[in-house]
């Protein structure tokens, strides 16, 4: 069986055309298209690119396997009674995965979605608590070893119904780290549990057990989120654990007022504890130029596809730049070029990915598409015509290949 591929007139993000050469599944060579194998040498296969962009496979930094109902029955949205309110909306969450497809089939329909849109990388938070158990994780971890050639993917155990609140979560959390799961994690520990401290006291200690990564759901607003945010850097410093923690939506930080939002940045860029968005509807968000100036990492995934939670979501992580350009007013190409970072170098960066990125010695994950650079993929939703996963096909002209 072959084992080197090269792919010629591949267009670069700084614009060069070049052939790129993998072997064993990584980048081995980077030559200008111009320089072609010396006559009579004998050629190895060759797939051309014909001068279409190539950009690293995209980073699907927040998304939930397990609770999506893309590519079956359309569910209408329930609103909340009272205006966004987390534990009505679990409920919704239970009453509607009591009624859902199989879970497996679920997940499966997300990832082709998420593949044939050039994500070849993600993490995925699965439900680990008192009302599920570990099932939710034992169908994920399954489906995960199936699309194991297709895509790499970190799994969370994460703790909807709150740690404190749920009955036996912690042991739980434990117990799921120990059959697969990568990372903990958490959920508004002043408002769903009401207990700060106990809530991360549990995180933090799961995390230092079995040393793995943390990654928290924080959707409280305001000076309560900032302060749970400070809790959180304080305790990743105490713990040596700068570059392993992630705060998943921080919707507090939108709130403040732009010094002091500068001053919790620095604090958080300190720590180096990541923050994920995803510019979501209606909510404030973090100021994500903001943060980036302070130093933070600041990464991107859809969180919810078509779930008990919004009806939005298309697993696309180029739309997702474009939404998070969008809403944060960016539109220099330095400025879009920092929205398409947040979903490749940085997101890779905050998920600690080995090898990543189209350079010598990384992995071959990446995707071609119809645009001329990287500023015009993230604002014209170009056709992705081929995706690679270590320099194996897996997705063409939107749909995966198998
Ligand atoms: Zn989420």
């Amino acid at each position: 069986m072959t084992t080197t591929t090269i792919f010629t007139n591949a267009k670069l993000a700084d614009g060069s055309l070049r052939n790129i050469t993998v072997e064993h599944g990584r980048i081995t060579a980077i030559e200008t298209a111009a320089s072609s194998t010396p006559p009579g040498a004998a050629s190895p296969p060759s797939i051309d690119l014909s001068g279409d962009l190539l950009l690293p496979g995209f980073v699907e930094g927040h998304i939930h396997l397990d609770t999506s109902f893309y590519g079956g029955k359309w569910v209408p949205h329930r609103p909340c009674t009272n205006g966004f309110d987390v534990h009505e909306r679990v409920a919704f969450q239970a009453e509607n995965m009591a009624k859902a497809e199989p879970m497996a089939e679920r997940a499966r329909n997300q990832l082709d979605l998420c593949i044939s849109k050039g994500t070849t990388q993600m993490r995925s938070h699965v439900m680990v608590d008192g009302s599920v158990g570990l099932k939710s994780l034992e169908t994920i971890l399954a489906v995960r070893e199936e699309y194991q050639d297709m895509i790499d993917i970190q799994l969370v155990a994460f703790p909807q119904s709150g740690i404190l609140k749920s009955p036996g979560t912690p042991e739980l959390l434990d117990e799921a780290i120990g059959l697969g799961a990568d990372l903990v994690g958490g959920l508004d520990p002043a408002s769903f549990d009401r207990d700060v401290n106990g809530h991360l006291d549990v995180v933090f200690g799961v995390a230092e057990k079995h040393g793995v990564d943390i990654d928290i759901h924080l959707h409280d607003a305001g000076s309560m989120g900032a302060f749970t945010i400070e809790e959180i850097c304080d305790r990743t410093v105490a713990l040596g654990m700068q570059g392993h923690v992630a705060v998943s939506h921080a919707y507090g930080l939108g709130d403040l007022a732009p010094d002091a939002a500068k001053k919790i940045a620095a604090r958080i860029a300190r720590s180096s504890v990541s923050i994920m968005t995803n510019a979501p509807g209606n909510h404030n968000f973090p100021p994500v130029a903001l943060l980036r100036r302070e130093g933070v990492t600041v990464f991107s995934g859809s969180d919810n596809i078509r779930d008990s939670w919004w009806p939005y979501g298309d697993g696309d992580m180029l739309h997702r730049a474009e939404i998070i350009g969008y809403r944060s007013g960016f539109y220099t190409d330095v400025e879009l070029a920092a929205a398409f970072d947040i979903v490749t170098a940085a997101g890779a960066k905050a998920l600690r990915l080995e090898g990543y990125g189209i350079e010598v010695g990384a992995k071959a994950d990446f995707v071609s598409l119809a645009a001329g650079h990287v500023p015009e993929a993230v604002i014209a939703f170009p056709t992705r015509h081929k995706v690679f996963k270590q320099g194996r096909l897996v997705a063409e002209n939107g749909r995966v290949t198998r």
